[in-house]
């Protein structure tokens, strides 16, 4: 049975009462059948009492449990569709929200990812490399609108929503993107951290599957780097359509 909709007092309120009167009936109908209707009836009030003292105190405890354990499980929830390391939103999250997204409205989905990061580790450790992503994913936070969204994809790599974009739109904002990278400032053993990123774009024009917009801003983002990375490409428009 689930009972994850016990969440406020008054649901608790509601699982202590319907728990009485189901204790108060069964106890009467197990009466009923085991010492018969005539001996039910000499010891009715007991019957009532019982249940009534006994069950609202008992059901009172395990309602509150459950109603802790449901905020508990609401709360870890949320923490984990944002990444601990730069409050940006997981994968999980964006295939969630991206699919509800795409059923009513365009968007461009931008596949970005840091240059060279290999290297920025391999000169000045992933402690510095950790810092880098967490200053990459406040830059893109900071330069998206607040109904775009950023994702963290893995690793280095992160994905961008921007709802209800048009193609000129979408590459302007993944200029902005890489620019502003261009600029952010992390510095490490007394020198500029030189950071920079790729971005492929992929519009989702009316009746494009998600799979098929990600999969063209993916290989946009391929021939970016192929072409000398710290630039935006535009994906060619897919061939698949949606099927509804
Ligand atoms: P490219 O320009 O082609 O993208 O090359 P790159 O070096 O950025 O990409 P590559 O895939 O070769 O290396 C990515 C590295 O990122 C390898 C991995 O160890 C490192 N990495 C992945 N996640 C993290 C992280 O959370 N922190 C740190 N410090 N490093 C990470
Ligand atoms: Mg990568
Ligand atoms: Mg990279």
């Amino acid at each position: 049975m689930n009972f994850s909709w016990i969440k406020s007092q008054r649901d608790v309120a509601m699982f202590v009462c319907a728990g009485t009167a189901i204790a108060l009936a069964a106890t009467h109908m197990i009466a009923f059948v085991v010492l018969g209707p005539a001996m039910l009836f000499q010891i009715l009030e007991l019957m009532i009492i019982c249940p009534i003292v006994v069950a609202p105190p008992m059901l009172y405890i395990v309602g509150a449990a459950m109603r802790a354990e449901t905020l508990m499980r609401t709360k870890l929830n949320k923490a984990l569709e944002r990444h601990f390391l730069n409050q940006i939103y997981n994968r999980k999250y964006f295939f969630d929200r991206i699919r509800e997204v795409l059923d009513d409205q365009e968007a461009a989905i931008f596949m970005m990812d840091i240059d060279h990061f290999k290297s920025i580790n391999d000169q000045f450790g992933h402690m510095v490399g950790d810092r880098v992503i967490h200053a990459v994913a406040q830059t893109l936070a900071k330069t998206a609108c607040a109904t775009d969204f950023i994702v963290r994809f893995g690793g280095e790599e992160f994905v961008a929503c921007l709802i209800g974009a048009n193609t000129e739109g979408a590459v302007a904002l993944a200029e902005r993107f890489r620019r502003a990278v261009l600029n952010t400032e992390v510095y490490a053993q007394g020198t500029r951290v030189t950071v920079a990123i790729s971005i492929g774009v992929g519009v989702a024009q009316h009746n494009l599957a998600l799979e098929d917009v990600v999969n063209i801003a993916d290989q946009a983002l391929l021939d970016a780097k192929a072409t000398g990375s710290n630039k935006v490409v535009l994906a060619d428009q897919p061939r698949t359509l949606k099927v509804a």
